[in-house]
């Protein structure tokens, strides 16, 4: 352990959430401070001091079995596209990992502090663990707490005091999946709209479970169930599920930013998708 004014680096999960909570909403969790440090940038205010996690063993892990991946909330995404790997079901995040930002603040950003960055629209894991059917395990003084991650979403803005987001639990299964996204040049490193998708298909190639999520479009990424309605019951034809999505693009509402209007966002939703089916495709191939 070690002590500054402003930076205490915690030892271990239990030893971070009495900090924090002893701190009481004054002190903040740090990561990779690849967010963080950037908050001048966005004229916001540090926090008056952070609590440092990325020296805690127990969030380093990455455990994956049949059933599960279980990856701790300090895995950097560098480290997860590397582990990641050549696992088709899991393919949407380990792109997501693997094409996020420039590799430099791929060896910092962490998996956690890309799912804990609440006003962090165009965070690529995001879209990509929703498409997988991901839960979240959080520590705090109350104790551990498991959520689906489209419910932490909506939480997370108002954490009890003294949460620590610990775990992330990937579902395996036999369905293959990708992730696409449109960087811009003038929008810097971050993708204007993205599209992640997980499907399962029967022996003759019909689409028995389909899931569609999408970030970056609107202020907070969510799945597209319509879409996912939409392609269950036919075989996996790009063309068609491309049409599909022009059809039902409509449901967004495009958050308007320096980068890119709003309604740009939307319109570019359906080549994403077809992307996406595209780079499942050639997973078969
Ligand atoms: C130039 C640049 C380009 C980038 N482009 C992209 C991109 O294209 N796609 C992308 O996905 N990411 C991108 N990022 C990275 C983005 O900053 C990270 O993905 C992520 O949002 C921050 O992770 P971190 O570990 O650095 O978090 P930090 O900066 O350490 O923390 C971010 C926030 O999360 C909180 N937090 C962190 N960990 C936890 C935890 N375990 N429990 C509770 N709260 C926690 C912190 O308190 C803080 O509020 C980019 C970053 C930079 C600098």
């Amino acid at each position: 352990m070690a002590h500054a004014d402003n930076l205490y680096i915690a030892a271990s999960v239990a030893d971070a959430v009495a900090v924090l909570a002893d701190r009481a909403g004054t002190a903040t969790p740090l990561a990779g401070a690849t967010w963080v440090m950037r908050a001048p940038l966005r004229r916001e205010p540090l926090a008056h001091s952070y609590v440092a996690i990325s020296q805690i063993e127990a969030l380093q892990r990455i455990d994956i079995s049949e059933d599960e991946a279980v990856i701790g909330s300090c895995v950097t995404h560098a480290r997860l596209a590397e582990a990641l790997a050549g696992r088709g079901d899991l393919a949407a995040l380990a792109t997501a990992a693997a094409k996020s930002a420039n590799p430099a603040v791929r060896q910092a950003a962490t998996v956690g502090g890309n799912l804990c960055t609440a006003d962090f629209a165009a965070a690529d894991l995001v879209p990509a663990l929703l498409c997988l059917d991901a839960a979240v395990e959080l520590e705090g003084p109350g104790g551990l707490q498991r959520l689906p991650l489209q419910e932490f979403l909506s939480l997370r803005h108002a954490l009890p005091v003294g949460s620590l987001l610990c775990r992330i639990v990937v579902p395996r299964s036999a369905a293959r999946s990708a992730h696409a996204r449109l960087p811009l040049r003038k929008a810097g490193d971050y993708p204007v709209a993205i599209a992640s998708l997980s499907i399962e298909q029967d022996d003759k190639g019909i689409v028995t479970r389909a899931a569609v999520a999408v970030g970056s479009v609107e202020p907070v990424a969510r799945r597209w169930p319509s879409l996912e309605t939409a392609l269950v019951g036919r075989p996996l034809n790009t063309a068609w599920i491309g049409v599909q999505a022009e059809r039902l693009a409509e449901e967004f509402t495009g958050r308007d930013g320096i980068e890119a209007p709003g309604w740009y966002r939307v319109k570019v939703l359906p080549t994403l998708v077809r992307r996406a089916v595209e780079a499942l495709s050639a997973q078969t191939a």
